[in-house]
């Protein structure tokens, strides 16, 4: 007879309630290929529920969990450690369940940073990111904790786009500034990476952030954010003025791969996942 435990490890997140989560397909292909016995099993859990959650998953024995909105903040609250950008952030989205104790990080800059560095390095750029909500904030923090030189933060409403460039300059190396965003958002010369990180895009391919096209220049990085159509918009005209591309599948991917090296300690094949996503939202660029 096999001494095997009949139990599965487990993992997966906390969310509220959606039609389709592609990060329990994409998790699970991965741990399929890379021959691990886990599961990623998504959970709604109700904002009041989320204590008795965090708790049934150190019962359960979880190696760690993924927290969706509401929970990303709220979730500190029931922690033991937050690793150092979650503590700048201030939202948590992927929870390590180490001996019974909670440590929380925040993989959603870590995720998009993986993915940059696929085609540039960021350390002494400056940035133009669009856009001041939690995907934003999150990578300003890492970009910024990764040398990043300047960030410009755009947005409607500029009070957050202040909230996160005062983040980045007291809490890192990188300066920042921001702008609000009214009409075709011009590109300064001396910027090398652009990215969207607003909800812009999302379901819909021929959406597209306010931006004067012409100052987009072909020695520009142009990332989106947006994982569904990973053919943004945004992307198809960055690619035809010569730019370098990058969508947000990547991000999605290093996400989940980083998650699951905190929770597991082991690496999953990245193409896999990838693959497994292209097949729910179509061919990325
Ligand atoms: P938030 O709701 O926190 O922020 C949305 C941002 O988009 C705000 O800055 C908002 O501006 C801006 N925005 C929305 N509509 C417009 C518009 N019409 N014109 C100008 N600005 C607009 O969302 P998140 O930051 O959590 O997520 C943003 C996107 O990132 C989502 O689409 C999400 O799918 C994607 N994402 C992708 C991930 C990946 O792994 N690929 C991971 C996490 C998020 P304002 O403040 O003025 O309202």
């Amino acid at each position: 007879m096999s001494s095997q435990s009949f139990l599965s490890i487990l993992t997966g997140s906390f969310s509220t309630p959606c039609a389709d989560n592609p990060t329990v397909a994409m998790i699970e292909a991965g741990y399929r290929a890379a021959g691990i016995d886990a599961r990623y099993i998504n959970c709604d859990v109700k904002p009041e529920a989320l204590g008795d959650a965090v708790s049934g998953a150190v019962a359960m024995e979880w190696a760690g969990f993924n927290c969706s909105l509401p929970h990303k903040v709220a979730v500190i609250d029931h922690l033991d450690e937050l690793a150092e950008s979650a503590k700048i952030i201030g939202a948590v989205n992927c929870v390590s369940i180490r001996d019974g104790k909670l440590i929380g990080d925040n993989t959603d800059g870590k995720g998009f940073l993986a993915s940059l560095k696929e085609v540039a390095d960021p350390s002494g750029k400056r940035v133009l990111l669009l856009g001041a909500g939690g995907a934003a904030r999150a990578i300003a923090v890492e970009l910024g904790l990764a040398g990043a030189a300047h960030i410009t933060v755009v947005n409607r409403d500029p009070k957050k786009a202040e909230t996160i460039a005062a983040l980045v300059r007291d809490n890192t190396a990188c300066d920042a500034a921001a702008q609000g965003w009214e009409g075709g958002v011009r590109v300064p010369d001396d910027t090398q990476i652009v990215i969207n990180a607003t909800s812009i895009g999302l379901g819909d391919a021929e959406a597209m952030p306010p931006l004067a096209l012409e100052t987009l220049r072909k020695e520009f990085v142009v990332a989106d954010v947006i994982p569904n159509p990973p053919k943004t918009k945004l992307l198809r005209q960055a690619k035809e003025r010569g730019c370098t591309t990058l969508d947000g599948l990547g991000m999605l991917v290093n996400q989940g791969v980083i998650g699951v090296e905190l929770w597991l300690g082991r690496t999953l094949d990245a193409g896999v996942m990838q693959k497994t996503l292209q097949e729910i939202f179509g061919a990325s660029e």
